[in-house]
């Protein structure tokens, strides 16, 4: 068997791929698409990696700008593993971001954000779009009430964590850029347009 890629590295950045798993289905997600390549990464996970091989792969995090979490699944799934992880880099000098759907919350029923607080420095959540019906378009979220909760995660986050910020994608139908930046203003939380098939 191939070893599978837990870790990439872009720019000046270390990616960490610890799941495949998500509870949306994103439309113009590769994987939904049916590939699993971020650039020349192929990030099928035939098993998902262990701590160990995680710690492993993030070595020396002093290297990077950060240390982002962020594959083909939403890392926050696998909470304790991610805070661990988060903790061993920053205990060893690195920046952690985690690239999330911001569910986190609805799947865990609880506010997992105290739990971030202390290893985390910054979110970048997935709003995706400005109202629920364009949401549920592009997310085809499994879980109900996830357009809300990703909401209040956004407007929960930024007493627990340095750098908040939304993230919707440009191009897609439907989806209004302005309005989600004047959503992400009002919930108190910084906005970034990205586009169709840039990761990162
Ligand atoms: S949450 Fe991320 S990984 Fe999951 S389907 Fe959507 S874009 Fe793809």
């Amino acid at each position: 068997m191939a070893e599978q890629t837990v870790s990439y590295r872009i720019g000046d950045r270390l990616y960490l791929n610890i799941t495949d798993r998500c509870t949306l289905a994103c439309r113009f997600c590769p994987k939904t698409l049916g590939s699993h390549r971020v650039h020349d990464f192929d990030l099928t996970l035939a098993q998902r990696p262990s701590q160990a091989e995680i710690l492993v792969a993030v070595d020396d995090p002093r290297q990077f700008s950060e240390v982002v979490f962020c594959g083909f699944g939403e890392p926050t799934l696998r909470l304790q593993v991610l805070l661990d992880t988060a903790r061993h880099i920053k205990h060893n000098g690195g920046r952690v971001r985690i690239n999330t759907d911001g569910l986190a919350n609805l799947v865990h029923k609880r506010n997992v954000l105290p739990e971030m607080a202390d290893c985390i420095d910054s979110l970048s959540v997935s709003m995706n779009a400005q109202d629920e019906a364009v949401y549920r378009r592009h997310c085809a979220p499994a879980l109900p009430g996830s357009y809300a909760a990703m909401l209040d995660f956004l407007a929960a986050a930024p007493a627990y964590i340095g750098d908040v910020t939304a993230t919707a994608i440009d191009g897609l139908d439907g989806v209004d850029i302005a309005r989600c930046e004047a959503l992400a203003d009002h919930l108190g939380v910084a906005f970034r347009r990205r586009e169709l098939d840039v990761v990162g």
